[in-house]
């Protein structure tokens, strides 16, 4: 009789087997729909592929020759009793994030399993590894709540999604089906609502469950590393373009150039602004760079400008039409109040623990709408990944960079210090490092550290 490890052994041989003779395939078109990806695929002559602990195996297909490689795939293979690696954070106390080993979850009826294939570093993730969370956190918590993967297995109540399909997942991971806001499709403010990592275990790991209710397919041509970050996009999209209106031509002013102001930012220029004012502190002299390529008419802060004289200096002197609050402190609200002009709106989307010690007697003396977002819904998440995979929101390569998963610590703190704007973690790459490093070849094609027209390799340390 053969013991679960024999058993586990068996698999891995057969898999190794299987990937012996497949090297044998020759090059060109072949119907990568075999594989779990829909469509016609062009294998590159320097195939790489390799075994992951769990005996499953990844290749990276592109659609057409001169094309990067656009997908990472895996075959399913029983994924019981197995563990995982996972970025987890254990205590309220500062620095109490580790990367564990964690079992593999079990799915429901109407989840599906993802191998996650890339997973976005979020601003609150660095504010719960270096200081205390204001929210309520169940730890132990795998972080990450910005991420996309492939579906490895669903459950049986599942409709629509299949294994092999490339998707990504909002962030309310468990709601109140009877909440009066769930009814009106306002899941994201259902006071009941509980999101990935912090709630339920996130996607800084290998596999991560996921109800059907808030999957998005994704096309082929959008790669997982642009699409770990709709979920901060949907947050930039809710509030510059759903809780507040943008006319083409308004006077727009960003304050925080972090990557949720960066992306309203981006926005905010989809949305027809015309004079789009980045607003900083001279720490954020880098990020106020990016802002520009982004498509920022003028970067402020960098020089510790005084921002309200220079508004008078816009236009007719009056002000902004619209401000979009996205710092993560309450005094810069002021500054919001000083800037915009009579009758214009704030959108607060950035957060701020501490106690406001100013009057808001410019908000009713200036009859200004003051408006908080939070979070997105459905109808966000299509649009946001129509204008991802159509190209209209580009935020440059300079924004994202990739570290795999094991150097979780070296993403956060390059975030945490304003080094870079965003870090993206591919949770497999480790496992494939070995060919990854090797595929320095002629065409270079399937390196799973390669650069992507969004995101490059972060060099250096
Ligand atoms: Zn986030």
């Amino acid at each position: 009789m053969l013991s679960i490890a024999a058993a586990g052994n068996l698999i891995a041989l057969l898999t190794e087997l299987v990937l012996f003779f497949d090297r044998g395939s020759p090059e060109g078109q072949i119907d990568v729909a075999r594989h779990g990806v829909p469509g016609k695929g062009f294998i590159p002559p320097s195939l790489q592929y390799s075994t992951t602990p769990f005996g499953r195996r990844f290749k990276a297909v592109r659609l057409a020759p001169d094309q990067e490689p656009i997908n990472m795939w895996c075959e399913n293979l029983p994924l019981m009793n197995r563990t995982m690696p996972a970025v987890v954070n254990y205590a309220p106390e500062p620095h109490s994030v580790e990367l564990r080993e964690v079992p593999v979850p079990e799915i429901g009826d109407d989840d599906v399993l993802l191998a996650v294939q890339a997973v976005g570093v979020c601003g609150t993730d660095i504010h719960v590894a270096y200081g205390q969370h204001r929210g309520k956190i169940n730890y132990p918590v795998i972080l990450g709540h910005e991420f996309g993967g492939v579906i490895v297995k669903t459950g049986k109540n599942v409709h629509g999604f299949k294994e092999g399909d490339r998707v990504v997942s909002e962030t309310a991971a468990v709601i109140d089906e009877t909440s009066p806001f769930v009814h009106r499709g306002l899941y994201n403010l259902d006071p009941g609502r509980r999101g990935y990592g912090f709630g339920v275990d996130g996607a800084m790991t290998h596999y991560t469950k996921v109800p059907q209710r808030i999957l998005h397919h994704i096309p082929d041509t959008l790669s997982f590393e642009v699409a770990a970050l709709t979920e901060p996009c949907c947050v930039a999209y809710n509030a510059t373009c759903g809780n507040v209106r943008i006319f083409p031509g308004d006077a727009v002013a960003v304050i925080g150039p972090g990557p949720i102001g960066l992306l309203c930012a981006a926005m905010a220029k989809l949305a027809g602004a015309g004079d789009l004012v980045v607003i900083g502190t001279p720490a954020d002299a880098r990020r106020l760079q990016i802002a520009g390529q982004i498509g920022a008419s003028a970067t402020l802060g960098a020089q510790g400008e005084d921002i309200v004289a220079w508004t008078r200096s816009l236009r007719d002197g009056y002000g902004f039409d619209v401000v979009i609050d996205a710092a993560g402190v309450s005094p810069t609200l002021k500054v919001a109040l000083d800037i915009v002009r009579p009758a214009g709106q704030i959108s607060k989307v950035g957060w701020g623990q501490q106690p406001f010690n100013f009057s808001l007697d410019p908000l009713v003396h200036k009859a200004v709408t003051l408006q908080g977002s939070f979070s997105h819904n459905w109808p966000i998440w299509e649009r946001v990944i129509f204008l991802l995979a159509s190209g209209q929101l580009d935020f440059g390569k300079e924004f994202s960079h990739i570290f795999q998963l094991a150097e979780w610590h070296e993403a956060f703190a390059a975030m945490h210090s304003a080094e870079i704007v965003k870090a993206v973690l591919l949770p497999w790459v480790k496992e494939n490092a070995g060919n990854a490093v090797s595929a320095d070849s002629a065409d270079n094609t399937v390196n799973a550290e390669r650069q992507t027209p969004n995101a490059e390799r972060r060099t250096g340390n």
